[in-house]
């Protein structure tokens, strides 16, 4: 684990987190359910181990069946509203945090996109990078 740290936190700084290290992954998913919970095409997501992770502050979470079947907890701010992160109830051990409340969101860099299946269709991705149907393998 390198020395880096990523520090993040909601509009209103109600909710703060440091993860410690570089993410294992940085993806671009453009599922029905990110599309409900950014309110955009698409989520950027982090995804840091938890145990690297210190969250501090309360958030609020409500939970869906994500696109694959899997038990979604999505976690935000419930003064600001702020999307922070989600962890999957059958991967626990994996904090899914959203790029955009990273102090530095251009700290990281996206490897991929996810989901393309649902992507919207105007919207055109030149940047070469992996475009996948559905989930990574993980
Ligand atoms: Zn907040
Ligand atoms: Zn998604």
């Amino acid at each position: 684990m390198s020395d880096i740290t990523h520090k993040g936190q909601c509009a209103c700084g109600d909710f703060t987190y440091t993860c410690a290290g570089e993410p294992a992954s940085v993806m671009a998913c453009h599922c029905r359910d990110c599309q409900y919970a950014s309110g955009s095409a698409f989520a950027t997501v982090a995804f840091f181990p938890a145990a690297s992770c210190e969250l501090s502050g309360s958030s609020k979470v409500y939970t869906v069946k994500g696109d694959a079947g899997m038990t979604v907890n999505r976690h935000f701010c419930g003064n600001c509203g702020t999307p922070l992160y989600s962890v999957l109830s059958e991967m626990p051990e994996m904090l899914f945090i959203k790029v955009g409340s990273l102090d530095q969101p251009d700290s990281v860099k996206l490897q991929g996109h996810m989901w393309c299946a649902s992507k919207l269709p105007w919207l055109k991705l030149d940047d070469g990078l992996m475009q996948l149907p559905g989930n990574p393998p993980l």
